[in-house]
């Protein structure tokens, strides 16, 4: 008798299927598939290789975290005991060839073309 238990393959191991696999675990064998070298998908932190800013950690995969938006993921990392700690929050691109600039500061987005002396004085969009 294997008392429910199943033998389950969740393909993928980003957040989804580590989720995935992490609460069906509870229950059932689980065999988790990935086809890249390494585990997490989209989510991933990088650091910038190069410029004044060589050595900073990156997150692509998750920028924006609330409670208010993200009850289930919230749950999720009190339950893994991960620690939250509040932080600002800005956004910006800057497509060189085009010139066109894309901000996001704490008063909200801004969009426009953009010198690059523009930059130079971004810390002041903020508040
Ligand atoms: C720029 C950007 C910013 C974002 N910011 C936020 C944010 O602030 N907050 C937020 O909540 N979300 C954000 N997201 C969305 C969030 O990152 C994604 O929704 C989430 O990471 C997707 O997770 P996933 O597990 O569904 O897929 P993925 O992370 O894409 O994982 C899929 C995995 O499956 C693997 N795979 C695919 N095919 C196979 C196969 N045939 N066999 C084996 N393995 C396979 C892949 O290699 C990969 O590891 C952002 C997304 C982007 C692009």
């Amino acid at each position: 008798m294997n008392n429910g238990v199943k033998q389950i393959a969740v393909i993928g191991s980003g957040v989804a299927g580590l989720t995935a696999t992490h609460i069906l675990q509870r229950k059932h064998h689980v065999t988790l598939i990935e086809k890249s070298e390494r585990i997490g998908g989209h989510t991933n932190t990088v650091r910038l290789p190069d410029g004044p800013d060589a050595g900073t950690p990156v997150d692509t995969g998750f920028i924006v975290m609330n409670h208010r938006n993200y009850p289930l993921f919230t749950k999720l990392l009190d339950q893994l005991e991960v620690d939250l700690r509040d932080s600002d929050m800005s956004f910006g691109y800057h497509d060189i060839p085009s010139g066109l600039a894309i901000l996001w500061v704490r008063i909200g987005w801004s969009f426009r073309s953009a010198e690059k002396s523009d930059f130079a004085g971004l810390s002041s969009y903020g508040s």
